[in-house]
Formats: C-alpha cells, sequence, structure tokens
C-alpha cells in the first residue's frame, strides 16, 4: 500500500521548503491541497507537475474514502496546505486519522510553521507553552476562554487575524492584565516582519496607534502567569510527598 506524506510548505518566505519536502511532492503520484489555486504557484515555481486534488474542511468527509482507497490500491499521497504544517490550524486531520485508522503508513516531511517559528524568536519561557489556536471571533467568547486561561503559567500561543488582532489584544490586556508580558510576531519570513515585545498595555496602544501593524498574519505570545511564592512552595511541598517514599 501507498504512504501518506505529510508535507510542510513555506509561511511567508518561499525558499523555506526542503530538500525532501521538493522530491517527496514531486514523486507522489496525487497532492491533496487545502487550496489547488493557492499550491498550483509554488508547484509551478518548484518545477513540479504532480497533479492535485481539493481536500478541505467543507469536502474533507466526502473525499477522504476515495483518498485512503487509493492508497490502499499502492499510491503515495501527498497531503499540503496553504501555509505550513497541515493540521495545525489547518484541514487534514480527518485524512490523518483514516489513513491510521486503515493501518496505512503516514509519515511527516517536516518543516515551517507560525507557531514554532514565532516562540524561537519571542524571548518568552519556552520549555513549556500551549498553543490555543484561533480564538473566537466574537468577544464574549472570547474573553470566556481567556479567563479560563487567567490562571495558566505556561507561555500561551494564539494565531490571529487582521480582522481582530487589536480586539484581541485589548480582551488579553483587560483579561490577564496591563503589565502581561507578551509579544506579537507579524509576517514572519515575509517583506514587513515585526515582532513587538512589551506589556500588554504597551502592545495595545503601539498596534492601535500604527495602522500598518494591524495588517497581514499574527501570532500573539502571552507569558503565563507567576507563580506566588505560596504556590512554589506548596508545590514543593507536593512533589516531596510523592518522591519520599521512594527515598532510601
Ligand atoms: N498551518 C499553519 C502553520 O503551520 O502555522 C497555520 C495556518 S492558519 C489557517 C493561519 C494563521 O497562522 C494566521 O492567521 C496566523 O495567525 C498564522 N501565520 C501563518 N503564517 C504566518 C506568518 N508568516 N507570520 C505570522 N503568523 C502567521
Amino acid at each position: 500500500p501507498g504512504t501518506l506524506h505529510v508535507v510542510a510548505t513555506p509561511i511567508g518566505h518561499r525558499d523555506d521548503i526542503g530538500a525532501r519536502a521538493i522530491e517527496t511532492l514531486r514523486r507522489v503520484k496525487v497532492i491533496a491541497a487545502e487550496d489547488t489555486r493557492h499550491t498550483r504557484p509554488l508547484l509551478q515555481h518548484l518545477g513540479i507537475d504532480t497533479p492535485l486534488v481539493a481536500l478541505h474542511d467543507h469536502n474533507e468527509r466526502t473525499a477522504v474514502d476515495g483518498l485512503v482507497e487509493r492508497m490502499r490500491g499502492g499510491d503515495d499521497i501527498a497531503l499540503v496546505s496553504d501555509a505550513g504544517t497541515p493540521l495545525i490550524s489547518d484541514p487534514g486531520f480527518r485524512f490523518v486519522r483514516a489513513a491510521r485508522a486503515a493501518g496505512l503508513k503516514v509519515s511527516p516531511v517536516p518543516g515551517p510553521s507560525a507557531v514554532v517559528a514565532a516562540l524561537s524568536v519571542a524571548g518568552l519561557p519556552s520549555d513549556r507553552f500551549v498553543f490555543e489556536g484561533f480564538l473566537a471571533a466574537k468577544s464574549g467568547a472570547r474573553r470566556a476562554r481567556l479567563s479560563e486561561l487567567a490562571g495558566e503559567t505556561r507561555t500561551m500561543i494564539f494565531y490571529e487575524s487582521s480582522h481582530r488582532i487589536l480586539e484581541s489584544l485589548q480582551d488579553m490586556r483587560d483579561v490577564f492584565g496591563p503589565g502581561r508580558e507578551a509579544v506579537v510576531a507579524r509576517e514572519l519570513t515575509k517583506m514587513f516582519e515585526t515582532v513587538l515585545d512589551g506589556p500588554l498595555a504597551d502592545l495595545v496602544d503601539r498596534v492601535a496607534a500604527d495602522p500598518n501593524q494591524q495588517r497581514g498574519e499574527f501570532v500573539v505570545m502571552v507569558a503565563g502567569r507567576e507563580a506566588s511564592e505560596d504556590e512554589r512552595l506548596a508545590e514543593g511541598l507536593r512533589v516531596f510527598a510523592i518522591l519520599k517514599d521512594e527515598l532510601p
């Protein structure tokens, strides 16, 4: 049977694609793409003429069966999304799940993802982090989710679009507090790449004052809540209680 190769593509700069990704896209029988109109120029740029089929949120349920059947018949297939890594706030979950359920091999060709690219330049604690994807479009639901995260001690990472960047930052400031450290990474690897850092109140002011800072694609990262001295002590005692039985 064939293999499903999950292939990352650039998040901006078109040269951010690895040799193995290019070779895989050239070699497979078909490429399942989130938007064929988006992927075709990339393939043209790479000189690849592998056939494309559309696989997006609206047809994934029905298209997956046919693709899994093709793999059973021996076809290798590549899965790509419009940008970055498939399945990361992008389609592909149902296909990967169905291929694995059918006992077929699913193999990654890793590459760019905005979440990791942003975290790698943020200068926020990165040993532990939570990826929250997109917040809700409506302020009520967005604030409700942010409130649930108010006690989170790990660095939090959000995807955001130009339509809502300012509102989202304002909601974050209101829920997490004006002094909470955050970083806004915009248009990474593209011409107008900017990375702003500072307390949420400052970031709101800077983004509000400059319409250019509201254009493009964004990753927002917010430092986790600092644990208090009491909490650190309680955590230390809790861990000690677990370990002490095992100590000699
Ligand atoms: N699959 C992609 C990945 O691996 O990052 C994410 C796809 S998601 C539909 C698109 C969102 O990712 C954008 O709204 C933005 O939040 C983020 N994003 C993608 N490219 C970016 C870039 N070059 N700079 C900043 N954020 C980006």
